[in-house]
């Protein structure tokens, strides 16, 4: 009996041990066939040969460790890091060479910007250490929208366009660092900046002069450091060996090119010796550097300067796709090639940032809804059959984009047709392999297994650390973009929060479908909820249940708990 019994144990074990390891291979999807890569973005990955290079006597940068660089600069009795990777993992990783070199504490970090390679991180790299984090003043502002507002919808495209997804033989690099460092169960942790600034900031750490400067250009929140004694430049991500990303597929609010030339502009001024950017080698020698800088801004000005131009001539932004190409000389600069944005999609992305999303044509005013439109395109084209048939000449002829746009006739009027489906992988597949952009292969790619039904898990969460640092405002904030009319209808309850810890006073007003949320409380209310900010932002993040929280007393609501579960019901989880 007891051998019987131990043999279940076993087993038991081994399968709860095989289902965890299939859960942390089964994120990633492979290929039947073997793809091909194309040749130039096959040769882009040396730039991202893994080490530590030593730039000066105390300032070194990790480079390949995951999307971006980790910056350490050496002082008297204590180390700089200038932004921190995209994982705890990561940061351990580059943490340990940087010991390697120093064993000096920690004294200050610097995020040049709030975006994810840059800033997740933190718990990591900082652990439980009190130091200074500097920012620009609009990161915290930006890292709340990430980490909450538009969270679902980024992640997923960014994942996509990163590759997290892809096995290694469908992975090459990422155009501006081998890969995105983040695995299931990644800690992600931001540690919020300490220390902000408006325009700029002069200090002296560890007997080191930083001089750091607000320079919007990839993000809002960008910001510049210059080492005036060590003429030193950290350039953030406003300059890496590609053509800028001045816009990205995965979504984000408008880049200002314009802003973007006045930063590089302001690094121009300064008799740079070593610039050292967030993401790709650094450039070394004064004359070098300024001639880089030049190149690349006037890469951006000029594709800016032309899409304003044909924009003014009241041409559409597909049209304008059509006549804005770099001149020949900058075509054939190193720092201007398409490996991570692209000059077809900044001129869209330039259009609609100063006119919106309407082209100007009258027919794209109100176009037909995109199901209706599918119908009718098959019925000109003699039927479903005959549509596809079209659709494989035209894959056979090696068209694979028109190909492809015919597909989404036939996927819009019938999602489960076996042919389409496999048209369209193959169209996808095609496009993908033909890619030297590695974000828009791995986005052609992603979406051709999502096609044959690879479904994509979520498969990181922020650490508790950085759950409990979002402010309650954008935890209010981000309440109300997950109100569901359709559940709520015209369902009116008013409910006030008294947080006991940080003696915050939030209320919610349901009406009209929407969700009216201000920090004070409101008269009559239908629901009072007393608790904890942390409990609550731990609820919100699933970082523990509704139920245990109510039996252990965490939680306390007038007049009861079903009242607040209905209320809760009216949102997305
Ligand atoms: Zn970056």
């Amino acid at each position: 009996m007891a051998n019987m019994k131990t043999l279940k144990l076993i087993i038991v074990i081994l399968v709860v041990f095989l289902m965890m390891s299939c859960q942390e291979e089964n994120y990633k999807t492979s290929f039947k066939e073997t793809l091909s890569i194309n040749t130039s973005l096959r040769e882009h990955t040396k730039e991202f040969k893994k080490g530590v290079v030593k730039v000066k006597e105390n300032i070194y940068v990790a480079i390949g460790y995951g999307l971006a660089n980790s910056i350490l600069i050496v002082g008297n009795e204590g180390i700089v890091i200038v932004d921190v990777m995209e994982s705890g993992e990561a940061a351990k990783e580059v943490l340990a060479e940087f010991r390697k070199i120093t064993k000096k504490p920690l004294k200050a970090v610097i995020y040049t910007h709030n975006h994810a390679d840059h800033v997740f991180g933190g718990t990591g790299m900082i652990g439980d250490d009190t130091v200074d984090v500097y920012s620009q003043a609009l990161t915290p502002y930006y890292l709340d929208r990430v980490v909450n507002v538009t969270r679902p919808i980024t992640e997923l495209r960014g994942f996509r366009m990163f590759g997290v997804y892809l096995d290694d033989d469908a992975m090459v690099n990422c155009g501006i660092g081998p890969m995105l460092n983040i695995k299931p169960g990644a800690q992600l942790g931001a540690i919020r900046p300490t220390i902000t600034f408006t325009d700029s900031l002069a200090t002296t750490i560890q007997g080191i002069d930083f001089e750091l400067y607000h320079a919007p250009g990839e993000t809002n929140d960008q910001l510049f450091v210059w080492l005036p004694t060590e003429k030193v430049l950290l350039a953030g991500d406003n300059i890496y060996k590609t053509f800028p990303n001045l816009y990205t597929i995965r979504g984000t609010v408008y880049r200002d090119p314009k802003q973007w030339v006045q930063s590089l502009d302001k690094m121009r001024t300064l008799n740079i010796e070593y610039l050292i950017p967030s993401h790709t080698r650094p450039i070394i020698g004064a004359e070098k550097i300024y001639k880089t800088l030049t190149i690349y801004r006037d890469g951006i000005q000029y594709v800016y300067d032309q899409t304003i131009r044909f924009m003014n001539k009241g041409l559409t932004p597909m049209e304008i796709v059509e006549k804005v190409h770099l001149p020949q000389n900058l075509q054939n600069e190193p720092y201007l090639q398409e490996f991570y944005g692209k000059v077809s999609w900044s001129v869209r992305s330039i259009f609609d940032g100063n006119l919106g999303f309407f082209d100007g044509n009258p027919s794209t005013l109100q176009p037909l809804p995109p199901k209706e439109k599918a119908e009718k395109m098959i019925a000109l084209t003699g039927g479903f059959n005959q549509l596809r048939e079209q659709a494989e000449t035209a894959f056979s002829n090696k068209e694979y984009q028109w190909a492809l746009e015919l597909t989404d006739y036939l996927m819009r009027a019938n999602p489960t047709d076996k042919k389409s489906l496999n048209l369209r992988y193959n169209c996808l597949v095609k496009l993908g392999e033909a890619e030297s952009n590695p974000n828009s292969r791995h986005y052609y790619l992603t979406r051709a297994k999502e096609v044959k039904g690879f479904k994509i898990t979520s498969i990181v969460e922020p650490d508790l650390r950085t759950v409990h640092s979002i402010p309650l405002a954008a935890i209010f904030d981000n309440l109300s973009v997950n109100l569901i009319p359709s559940k709520c209808g015209d369902r009116q309850l008013k409910v006030n929060f008294n947080f006991t810890d940080t003696h915050e006073k939030w209320s919610v007003q349901l009406r009209n479908s929407i969700a009216e949320t201000q920090n004070y409380l409101i008269d009559d209310p239908d629901i009072t909820v007393t608790i904890k900010s942390t409990v609550w932002k731990e609820l919100l993040a699933k970082k523990r249940g509704g139920f245990s929280t109510f039996l252990m007393g965490d939680i306390s609501v007038e007049p009861g708990i079903s009242d607040f579960k209905e209320f809760m019901s009216y949102f997305e989880e």
